[in-house]
Formats: structure tokens, sequence, C-alpha cells
């Protein structure tokens, strides 16, 4: 007897990294799929169930038409847990950086005009949990090979996944990275969901927040020492806006209310 839980993996729209992220775990990869009864994987299995009710889907990618909408739908009825997998998912990501500015149907038109699309009717972009209950989420763009595993193994056993509710400065500070705000290079680390490691400010690039901002923080001195350093307010929210798109940035606009 198959005691296995049951897994189906599902893509909407994104670069399809999450997927890959899983498929580069080439060393734990047959332990996933000895762990896991998995029903739809079409970026690696060619055997795919999409009728197949599931323990776990994780869904990547954002929502962009009408038909993605109904296919969501569908995946939450037949999910018992369903995981928003990657930043698209969980945030919207680049695909909804301008969503809510109201001009999001003039944008449309100027790039595909009166074009017909056989794929559905085109919405403005929106993460899943936009249109359904999400159980669970794995943040990252793409999620790290050490967090997603974690959140699998917790996940095949029963249990939802748990992170630390640190920043990226924390594990930027492991590193021994000599702090960018001090070189003059904007960083949203305090702001952002460790978790990744912090490569980005470990190659002297500054972190635009692609795990999403931290749940628990001290939100509004970690703006005022962004503000201190010179920052604008725009320019905060639109580096956050590059994942996080319009949920991150009305936050941040909140926080910045209340530091003016
Ligand atoms: S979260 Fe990043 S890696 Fe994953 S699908 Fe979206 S753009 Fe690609
Ligand atoms: S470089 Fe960025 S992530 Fe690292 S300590 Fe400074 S603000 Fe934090
Ligand atoms: S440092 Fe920031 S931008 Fe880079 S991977 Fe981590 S959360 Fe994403």
């Amino acid at each position: 007897m198959n005691n296995k839980p049951t897994l189906g993996i599902y893509g909407f729209t994104g670069c399809a990294g999450c997927q890959l992220a899983i498929l580069d775990c080439e060393e734990q990869l047959v332990d996933l799929f000895e762990a896991a009864d998995i029903k739809v994987f079409y970026e690696a299995m060619s055997n795919n169930d999409d009728e197949a009710e599931v323990d776990i889907a994780l869904v990547e990618g954002s929502i962009n038409t009408e038909t993605q909408k109904e296919e969501l739908l569908e995946i939450r009825k037949k999910a018992k847990i369903l995981v928003a997998f990657g930043s698209c998912a969980n945030y919207g990501c680049i695909q909804t950086m301008a969503y809510g500015d109201g001009k999001w149907e003039e944008r449309f038109k100027k790039v595909y005009g009166d074009m017909k699309f056989t794929v559905g009717k085109a919405i403005e972009p929106q993460p899943i949990g936009k249109f359904v209950k999400v159980d669970a989420t794995i943040p990252g763009c793409p999620p790290s090979t050490q967090q997603m595993l974690m959140a699998f193994t917790k996940l095949l056993n029963g249990y939802m996944p748990v992170y630390p509710n640190a920043p990226v400065c924390l594990e930027c500070k492991l590193n021994e990275n000599e702090c960018l705000l001090n070189k003059g290079i904007m960083c949203l680390g305090p702001l952002t969901k460790g978790g990744c490691t912090a490569p980005c400010p470990t190659h002297n690039t500054g972190c635009v927040g692609c795990w999403g901002i931290i749940d628990e923080a001290n939100h509004t001195s970690e703006l005022k020492l962004l503000i201190e350093k010179g920052y604008k307010k725009e320019d905060i929210i639109r580096k956050f806006r590059i994942f996080g798109g319009n949920n991150i940035a009305e936050k941040i606009d909140e926080l910045l209310e209340v530091v003016k």
C-alpha cells in the first residue's frame, strides 16, 4: 500500500525558476521522489495527473489571466494544503510591481494593442493569495535550497514550515560583510526576511527584498535609519515594489507615514 503523501507542483506566471530550483537539488531529488507520490510536475515529468487530489500543492507564479484564476481555484479544491511557492506566488514579483496604479489597462494596450489571446483573458497580475487561501509559504526568488528542503521535509511529515524571524542583516553579518549602507549603497536587508543567506550584499549588491518584508521587526526604526542615510521614501518603495508589488509597497507607505 502506498502511504506516501501526494504532491502536485503547479506553475503559473513567472520564470519557472522555483520549479527549476527543485530540479537543481540533484543530491536530494531521488529522496524527494521517494518521499512523495508526485502527481503533477510538468517541469520534470510527462505522466502528469491533472485531476488528482493532492495532500500538498506547491503553486509557483502569479495569476495573470482569468483561465489561471479558474485553474488556481480548482487546485485549491483538490489540495489539502496549498503552499505559495516562491516570490511570484507570495508577492507577485515584477509582474505586480505597478499593481494598483490604475494604469494597467493603458500599459497592456500599449504593448499588445487589440491582439486576441488564446490563453485566456488577461487580468492585472496578482499573487495567488488574492484569490485563494494560502496555508503555507516558501519565500524566495527562487527559494534557497536549504530553506526549501527544510520546508518540504516538514510538509511531507505533516508539519507546517516555520522560519526564523530574523532579517537578511543577520545572515549578512554571519558572512562577515561590511555593511553596504556605510559604503553609500542602498540595501533593504534590515526590512527583509532572512533565509537566503544574504548572497546579494555578500556580492556587494544591495538587497531588494525578494524574500518579502519581515513580519515582526522594528520597521519604523529601520526605515528611519534608511531615511537618515539619505534615501528617499519613493526610492525605498520603488525598490520594494520590484519583488513585493503593491502589497509590500502599501505596507512601507503606512510605515513611512509613522516615521514622518
Ligand atoms: S519567484 Fe523568481 S524564480 Fe520563482 S518563478 Fe518567480 S521570478 Fe522565477
Ligand atoms: S549590507 Fe545590507 S544586509 Fe548587510 S548588514 Fe548592511 S543593511 Fe544589512
Ligand atoms: S539578499 Fe535580498 S534580494 Fe538578495 S536573495 Fe536575499 S532577500 Fe533576495
